[in-house]
């Protein structure tokens, strides 16, 4: 939107940790080899470069709302007028005590397949019969990525066997998923052998054994932690008001309840008195009325309200050319699924290509 209509007199500094975004929705079919890995990337230096902004690469550190800038440990400090603040979200490890390397989180997604592959080319030159791998969480990410993670493995390790279990600490698996749909994701974990354990909490990861807050040891070799949303490092060292998670709490208007110069949005967001799940969709919403209201800001004009829309539609790729969709309490397990989350998720990504010129 900066391309098309840059806002007069302002520059755009626009900061990443790596030179690539990365889009979720797609991850799952990378895993499963419908798409090759950069499909799900976004290059962030073309996009800057079309926008005319200037991209700094590198983890921001610390926002010091006094001098009202954005610290780096190598870069020097970016001062601000307007600051917004979408750096996500990550796995939620709370209170998990990691002993030895076992585990793979699912963030920072950018390197997610690299550490995946790492890991595997590990327990590979241990070798071993069977892999046993444990996915914590068991939220719509982790049910696509149990789902999904066979096709991978069989490309990197050949036909070893492998055991995928599902450990989740709620009584049920798949939050926010209806009850239709929860039922047929069920039943097709239950097919393709996974194990769903629920009601548990993983407590500590050891080399090749995952410690359940009951005592109950599980068997893994491979951990991949895909649990919750937690507010990252860089916005839990944030000093502006929190919610109880430790997101950016925001009023309507999308700015920060504590300085009308912050806007917070996607994951690390939270709009006050709303109960709004992290979801991707909620932040590409969000997008506009962000760009509207740091205009408006500027100009000193009034700014425009976020509604979040009530329900929205997901489609869980399941790894075999089908999609499961979940929509208004409706669900269906197709192929035609697979081939409308293919369109949306190309389309929406065929928005952030852009050729150097
Ligand atoms: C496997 C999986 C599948 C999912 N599928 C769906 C789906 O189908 N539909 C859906 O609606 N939601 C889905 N989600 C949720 C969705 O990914 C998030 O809600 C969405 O990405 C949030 O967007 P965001 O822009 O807030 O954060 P992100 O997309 O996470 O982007 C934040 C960016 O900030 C960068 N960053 C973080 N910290 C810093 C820092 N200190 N300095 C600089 N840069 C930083 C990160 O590297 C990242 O690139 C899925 C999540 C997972 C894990």
């Amino acid at each position: 939107m900066w391309r098309r209509e840059p806002i007069p007199g302002a520059r755009l500094v626009c900061v990443s940790s790596f030179a690539a975004a990365t889009y979720s929705g797609m991850l799952p079919g990378t895993l499963s080899g419908q798409y090759p890995p950069g499909k799900l990337e976004i290059d962030l230096r073309s996009l800057a470069h079309a926008a005319r902004a200037e991209l700094v690469v590198e983890p921001a550190l610390s926002v010091d709302m006094e001098s009202r800038t954005v610290r780096f440990e190598k870069h020097e400090p970016v001062p601000f007028d307007v600051l917004s603040v979408g750096a996500g979200s990550v796995p939620n490890r709370a209170g998990i005590d990691v002993s030895a390397g076992a585990w793979v989180p699912i963030k920072p997604m950018q390197t997610f397949l690299m550490r995946l592959y790492e890991r595997l080319q590990e327990l590979s030159r241990r070798g071993r019969e069977e892999l046993r791998v444990l996915v914590i969480g068991g939220g719509v990410g982790g049910m696509e990525i149990s789902l999904c993670l066979p096709a991978y493995l069989r490309r990197v390790l050949g036909e070893t066997s492998h055991a995928i279990a599902i450990v989740d600490a709620g009584e049920r698996i798949g939050g926010g998923l209806a009850p239709p749909a929860l039922r047929r994701a069920e039943a097709l974990l239950a097919v393709r052998g996974v194990e769903v354990i629920t009601g548990n909490r993983i407590t500590r990861i050891e080399d090749r054994e995952a410690v359940c807050a009951d005592g109950r040891r599980i068997a893994a070799d491979l951990v991949v932690l895909a649990a919750g949303a937690a507010p990252p490092p860089l916005v839990e060292n944030m000093t502006l008001p929190k919610d109880l998670r430790g997101f950016l709490l925001t009023r309507d208007t999308l700015q920060s309840t504590g300085s009308t110069e912050v806007f917070a949005v996607g994951d690390s967001g939270t709009l006050a008195g709303a109960a709004v799940p992290k979801a991707g969709v909620y932040a590409v919403r969000q997008g506009p009325v962000l760009w509207r209201n740091i205009g408006a800001l500027v100009r000193g004009e009034s700014l425009s309200s976020y509604e979040p829309q009530h329900d929205f539609l997901r489609l869980l790729n399941t790894g075999d050319g089908k999609a499961l969709m979940d929509y208004k309490g409706w669900s269906a397990h197709a192929r035609w699924c697979w081939r409308l989350k293919d369109y949306l998720d190309s389309r929406f990504m065929a928005r952030f290509r852009v050729t150097r010129g």
